[in-house]
């Protein structure tokens, strides 16, 4: 390859006399250009594939960290994820002087949506209740599928009160919910810090107790760990 430079030369009156032309060899140059170029699409090309692999890996952390962490049914926070969230709330809770409240809820009645419509709308009754749970709660709240039909909502900087109250419209929700050919209720027990449980573990049962006094008294209802009669705890 050649870089060709041509120049006219001329005598004094303006005629033309012949040209000047130079040829400079540019070969090695052009070689290194067009080797720079190749070099470089290959780089983009890499780059490229990395990019991709980068997110298929975290597309797959992702996905890890769903069944991890999520119960397959309802999406909702499996077990162990729950007691994990639980243990740094109440930490964080105590370190803080924060209130934190936990609210038990069971379907009433849920085995007898199996026997009457079978195991398959009892597991779609489920994932519904799963996603009521979670858009009636807030963001911050953990709404955990703790055993069959019963789910635990933790509610971070919320008091007794406050936890009844959103109990009460988890409560309602429940009730609420349309389905094409039967209806569902829950029986739901509430408890909060400081009302004597010593650990994470001590407040569900303060909760699940609550519960059980529901179901006793006739059910879908909301029970507070505060306000049931001493002898019935
Ligand atoms: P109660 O009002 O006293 O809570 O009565 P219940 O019928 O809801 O309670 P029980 O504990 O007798 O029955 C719970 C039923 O939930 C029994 C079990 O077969 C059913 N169950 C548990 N897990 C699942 C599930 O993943 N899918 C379905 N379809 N049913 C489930
Ligand atoms: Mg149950
Ligand atoms: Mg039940």
């Amino acid at each position: 390859t050649f870089l060709v430079n041509a120049t006219p030369i001329h005598d004094h009156q303006g005629e033309s006399r012949g040209a000047l032309v130079s040829f400079d060899d540019i070969t090695q140059l052009e070689q290194s250009k067009i080797e720079l170029e190749r070099s470089q699409l290959e780089l983009n090309e890499m780059l490229d594939n990395l990019r991709q692999s980068s997110d298929e890996i975290r597309r797959q952390n992702r996905e890890l960290e769903q069944l991890a962490t999520r119960d397959p049914l309802t999406n909702c926070y499996n077990r162990r994820s729950f007691f994990e969230r639980f243990d740094t709330m109440w930490k964080s809770a105590m370190r803080h002087n924060h209130p934190l409240s936990c609210v038990m809820v069971d379907v009433d009645h849920f085995k007898s949506i199996n026997d009457n419509h079978g195991h398959s709308v009892g597991d779609q009754v489920l994932q519904r209740v799963g996603q009521v749970l979670t858009k009636t709660a807030r963001e911050s709240d953990v709404v955990c599928r703790y055993g069959g039909e019963e789910f635990v909502v933790l509610l971070p900087y919320t008091n007794i009160e406050e936890a009844a109250d959103a109990a009460e419209r988890l409560r309602a929700g429940l009730e609420n919910m349309k389905f094409p050919n039967l209806s569902i209720t829950a029986s739901l027990g509430v408890s909060a810090l400081r009302l004597g449980a010593m650990d994470p573990q001590g407040l569900l049962d303060q909760a699940d107790k609550c519960l059980y006094v529901a179901k006793r008294n006739g059910r879908n209802k909301v029970v507070r760990y505060d306000k049931v009669p001493e002898d019935l705890v």
